[in-house]
């Protein structure tokens, strides 16, 4: 594509709306234009990347034995009330009439068409397994569009949905989509991890969530520095602290501490650590108080109390709901004589002579001990993870890191095709509900996250197979017909060796037209200029890490060929 004939408007100044870098570089680089919240105009340097993951992921998605189908957007609002999720679904559900004053929605995802049409047309256990797949715009009225293409209103997804026979055909069909999605996200040359995912009501394995790894993402995950472990901040587990050592029980002491009510403010006045301090925290877990017990330093991670619990709904007390049930005043509750139900991190049952609020005004207990001065309803891992903690799952190191959901995989089970009475016949003549599986990745959410992965101070660093051109020549010398005839026949010589080629021909200083290619992000720069016609070289340059070679013309095909090539080798 020569540059002076494209649509590629690029910005010097970074927009002001955008928060995070991949939004900022995306309409910098003449990615999209935003139409209205949330939606955008793709132009054709964003839709050539978007293009590029669609491409890797159909390729993997029939290679896993899927076949591609295209949904529509608009779908009646029936078929979604056979599943009750017309009124489930939330303010996200798009809704609206139509001219015939018909209820319809846009589609924010497909269960209930595709489970429409494999009711309608497979009956038998000879059909089966089964897998289909779209890429298609969906529509979500996100409350919080935010982030550029990370977070949109409309979006471009992968969605697939599996059938089968039976649960351990599902299970067959997960895992072959678990293995596509690894494949896709690694050709795409992203760091990613496959996390396990909250899987609710069905339990088991069967979500993951694949996660870019970013410093942006709208998740925490726990990465092992050294094995393959790895899951949502909220679902890590930690391991079981060392058990309580023989340190000798000491006599509990009731301490005056006027007005200190915050840890820090505690330990410094009576001269210990976070770590010799356990924290009562009250949270109303489906309307019920209960306090929970974590040591001084450590934070309680409500998703696990609430599996712990088998609540739907819990919530940190305020001030005053936690006086009302405890009697106790803000800083200074504690476990003995508690009121209310009392749950402890695991951490806690290990320490010994730790000191409590006293459950009075400008008091703490000095040398509390579980099991001597108070007992608790249950003990389990109630508290967030730290960088301190060790894997769980092999005891090496762990890191913390940001992590963008670019998708998700999901055993479904039987709930859609039972409410929507989806049978087959079974090889004994049994009418049975199709065992069913979704599969999601966000495709324009992936190009947004293969750039907040890949960037610097100068612009984006696209991995090898998602940039829309591999090749940017730069012409130095549009008034020297030597150079300007040298650039035009490598141009050529490109295109016709089947490298996708970014052509700058414009009337523009070179100054700009470097500052432009390091922002576009194409791998490979070559400039042809001065160089050539002093010492017959062109300067190849890789826009990943600046390496520069000077290379003759007639080697330069072959060699930014066989580069191309390993790039994409994975
Ligand atoms: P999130 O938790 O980010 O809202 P989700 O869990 O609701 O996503 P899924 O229903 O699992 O999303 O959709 C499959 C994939 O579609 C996600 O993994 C994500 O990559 C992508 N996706 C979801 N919502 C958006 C959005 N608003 N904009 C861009 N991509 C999205
Ligand atoms: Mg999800």
């Amino acid at each position: 594509m020569r540059y002076s004939q494209s649509l590629l408007p690029t910005l010097k100044e970074t927009p002001a709306e955008a928060e995070v870098i991949s939004h900022r570089l995306m309409l910098r680089a003449g990615f999209m234009r935003k139409l209205t919240s949330g939606v955008y105009t793709y132009l054709p340097y964003g839709l050539a990347a978007i293009r590029r993951v669609e491409a890797i992921v159909r390729e993997e998605m029939n290679r896993a034995g899927a076949q591609e189908l295209m949904m529509p957007m608009v779908q009646p609002a029936d078929l979604w009330r056979e599943t009750g999720r017309y009124e489930k679904y939330g303010p996200e559900l798009l809704r609206f009439h139509d001219r015939h004053e018909r209820e319809s929605c846009l589609g924010p995802t497909h269960e209930e068409v595709i489970t429409d049409i494999i009711r309608r047309d497979l009956h038998s256990y000879r059909d089966l397994p089964i897998n289909l797949y779209q890429i298609q715009t969906k529509f979500r009225d996100e409350i919080r569009p935010r982030f550029g293409l990370m977070r949109g209103r409309e979006f471009i997804m992968k969605d697939a949905y599996s059938f089968d026979v039976d649960d351990a055909g599902a299970e067959v069909a997960y895992g072959k989509m678990y293995e596509a999605y690894k494949r896709i996200f690694t050709r795409c040359g992203l760091e990613f991890r496959a996390v396990q995912a909250d899987s609710g009501a069905i339990g088991g394995s069967f979500s993951h969530e694949f996660m870019v790894l970013a410093d942006t993402g709208e998740d925490t995950i726990v990465v092992c520095k050294s094995c393959e472990y790895a899951a949502n901040m909220e679902k890590a587990e930690v391991k079981p602290a060392e058990a309580k050592n023989d340190e000798p029980l000491l006599d509990l002491e009731k301490v005056e501490t006027p007005g200190k009510r915050k840890v820090n403010a505690v330990c410094e006045f009576m001269d210990i650590t976070p770590d010799q301090l356990v924290k009562t925290m009250v949270y109303i877990a489906d309307g019920t108080p209960v306090a929970v017990l974590v040591r001084g330093d450590r934070e309680v991670e409500e998703v696990k109390l609430k599996n712990f619990l088998g609540a739907i709904d819990v919530e940190l007390a305020d001030d005053k709901a936690a006086f009302d049930a405890t009697g106790a005043p803000t800083g200074y509750l504690g476990p003995v004589n508690s009121k209310i139900k009392l749950v402890a991190d695991q951490e806690v049952a290990a320490m010994a002579n730790f000191v409590v609020g006293a459950n009075e005004k400008n008091y703490h207990m000095r040398n509390v001990n579980l099991g001597r001065d108070f007992e608790v309803s249950g003990i389990a891992d109630l508290r967030q993870v730290t960088i301190e903690d060790p894997c769980p799952a092999c005891g090496g190191e762990i890191d913390l890191t940001e992590g963008i959901e670019v998708g998700h995989i999901f055993k479904l089970g039987t709930s859609y095709s039972e409410s929507m009475e989806a049978m087959f016949q079974d090889a004994d003549g049994q009418e049975k509900p199709f065992v069913m599986g979704c599969y999601g990745i966000g495709v324009s959410r992936v190009v947004a996250a293969a750039i907040e992965q890949n960037h610097d101070e100068n612009g984006i660093i696209f991995p090898v197979p998602l940039a829309p051109y591999q090749v940017i020549i730069l012409n130095l010398g549009l008034k020297d017909e030597s150079i300007n005839a040298a650039a035009e026949k490598l141009y050529s010589d490109l295109q016709q060796a089947g490298i996708e080629v970014l052509f700058d021909d414009r009337d523009e200083r070179p100054g700009s037209k470097f500052k432009d290619a390091d922002l576009l992000g194409i791998p490979y720069r070559v400039t042809v200029g001065k160089s050539l016609t002093k010492n017959g070289v062109l300067e190849v340059r890789r826009r990943s890490d600046g390496y520069t070679e000077e290379i003759a013309p007639e080697q330069i095909v072959e060699s930014l060929l066989e580069r191309i090539k390993k790039d994409m080798e994975h």
